[in-house]
């Protein structure tokens, strides 16, 4: 049987936390527990995880933006390939010309 005294107008004055570190203190002291080190929690989010980013693109899901997507440059990418956008360089700016608004159609 443990001896663990907690007088009761410490248990007033005390939270539940520090009760909790009061009792594995005294485990701790008494020999009764070890020091137990466990691993860090590792998270399975890929390292480009980023939870203060948003992307647009994914409807403002949390992890990346839309400067990082991958899908969203593809996509792009895929639309430039085709020729249905182009990126035109003008004063300083880039436009984008897309064939859906051009008079071809
Ligand atoms: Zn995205």
């Amino acid at each position: 049987m443990l001896g663990l005294a907690v007088t009761p107008t410490i248990q007033m004055s005390l939270s539940k936390i520090d009760i909790l570190k009061f009792v594995y203190q005294r485990l701790l002291d008494s020999g009764l527990l070890t020091l137990t080190l466990s691993k860090p929690l590792q998270l399975s989010f890929p390292t480009w995880y980023d939870l203060d980013q948003r992307c647009e693109y994914h409807g403002g899901v949390l992890g990346h933006s839309i400067k990082n997507c991958k899908s969203f440059m593809y996509q792009v990418q895929k639309l430039v390939s085709k020729g249905q956008i182009e990126f035109v360089k003008s004063g300083g700016t880039y436009h984008i010309v897309t064939s859906i608004l051009s008079n071809d159609q």
